[in-house]
């Protein structure tokens, strides 16, 4: 904590929120509905990421034990031929606008698009501040959809929404244009929402894993297999994906942005070609080194929902260091790339299991009804002996108990 919080100038405030002692009920209740608690997680750092020449410490909020140290682990392999290189396509959000019930959904296609200038400058004046910043309503398109319900008209207002994740902005326009849409088109506007698939808003990232540090050529070879496999096979990619989120959603987590916003996103985009396939790709180099890619779409703000209102998002955010919605994109990608990298690192050799029952260990000890002090013993006890059940656990426990003599839970 002395570290995160020196590295990053954390104010003595900032320090408290990490440790939570400034999120209150009050807060809580502010956000949502039906507050009855507050359900904490923990926040760990990830280390050894460089992205684009700049050392970052990763904030990850997160249930799951073994990834923070996985992404730190993966972090430093690239780190050796010098880290992640990542960039953001841009900061645009679809609005989709639903039309039914048109009489010709072709000609109305024509108007809409001719129109475009008068529905961007309805659609600007919901949002002076996101103008003043530079954003704003950008385009229009206009497409057919033959669904079953019959042929639908499909407007997207595609808005510049800079550091915000865009949601509410983009809605407020989707609905403001609404009523133009229909007169334009002779129709009825049914759905006025945000689409997740934020086609023009993706990040991708590099890396040159070094083969030695890696383990050889052997490994090397085998995680390109890997990944074949998850690029061919839905049932793997599933899970293959999952795990470039584990460390995507927990640094979207920590920094007060939408998880599913973005979980959304990268699993629809994973299937933009009509398959369901692998957000990175992994390939050789001339060296024998192993290049990861990762391309993943990035809907999260520094600005907007909860990333200002929540003081653990905010002290996330300024840990992470970035002053652009786009800066924590490419920190994103960074991290889903180090995270896939990790897990099929530990696939391809030992098995995921080994390194994550370590880490586990200590939960299953809690689960069997370690408490305080007891748990760690109960852990490295079945570390040692290689059997990380809750059963053994349960028999280590009543041997500790007994030891010191007390009763047995
Ligand atoms: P928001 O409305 O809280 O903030 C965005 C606003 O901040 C902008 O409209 C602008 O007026 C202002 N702003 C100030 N400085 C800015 C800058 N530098 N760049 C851009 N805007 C700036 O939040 P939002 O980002 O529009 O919406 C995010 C929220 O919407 C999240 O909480 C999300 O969970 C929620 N949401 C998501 C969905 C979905 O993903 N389908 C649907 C509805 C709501």
């Amino acid at each position: 904590m002395r570290i995160v919080a020196e590295f990053a100038g954390l104010t003595d405030e900032e320090k408290k929120a990490l440790l939570g002692k400034t999120f209150g009920i009050d807060d809580a209740n502010r956000m949502i509905e039906n507050v009855v608690g507050i359900w904490p997680l923990p926040l760990g750092i990830a280390t050894n990421f460089v992205v684009n020449g700049k050392d970052v410490l990763v904030p990850m909020a997160i249930e799951e034990p073994s990834v923070v140290a996985a992404a730190s682990n993966a972090a430093k392999i690239a780190r050796i031929k010098g880290g992640f290189t990542a960039e953001v396509s841009g900061s645009e959000m679809i609005g989709q606008v639903q039309l039914v019930d048109v009489p010709d959904p072709e000609t109305a296609v024509e108007k809409i698009r001719g129109a475009e200038e008068e529905l961007l400058s309805i659609a600007n004046s919901r949002d002076p501040v996101l103008i003043k910043f530079g954003g704003g309503a950008k385009r229009i398109e206009a497409r057919v959809v033959d669904t079953s319900g019959g042929k639908m008209v499909v407007v997207h207002l595609v808005v510049d929404v800079k550091d915000a994740m865009g949601a509410n902005a983009v809605n407020t326009m989707a609905e403001a244009i609404a009523h133009h849409l229909e007169d334009l088109s002779g129709g009825r506007a049914l759905l006025r929402i945000i689409s997740n698939l934020a086609v023009y808003r993706v990040a991708k990232a590099r890396a040159v894993f070094d083969r030695e540090a890696l383990g050889g050529e052997g490994v090397v070879d085998s995680i390109i297999k890997a990944f074949a496999l998850a690029d061919a096979d839905p049932y793997r990619c599933a899970t293959h994906n999952k795990g470039i989120m584990n460390g995507v959603s927990a640094v979207v987590r920590a920094t007060g942005n939408d998880t599913r916003a973005v979980e959304a996103g990268a699993h629809a985009y994973a299937s933009r070609d009509g398959r369901y396939r692998s957000l990175t790709r992994y390939y050789k180099n001339e060296d024998g080194d192993l290049v990861g890619e990762i391309e993943i779409p990035v809907a999260v703000g520094v600005v907007g929902g909860a990333t200002r209102a929540h003081p653990v998002a905010r002290a996330c955010i300024k840990i992470l260091g970035v002053k652009t919605a786009s800066e924590l994109g490419e920190i994103l990608a960074a991290v889903g790339l180090a995270q896939n990298l990790a897990a099929l690192r530990a696939l391809v050799t030992e098995g995921i299991q080994r390194g994550h029952m370590r880490l586990h260990a200590r939960n299953i000890a809690a689960q069997a009804g370690a408490v305080g002090d007891e748990i760690d013993v109960v852990a490295r006890k079945m570390v040692e002996r290689g059997e990380i059940r809750e059963d053994v656990a349960r028999e280590i426990l009543d041997e500790i108990r007994e030891k010191k003599g007390s009763s047995p839970h």
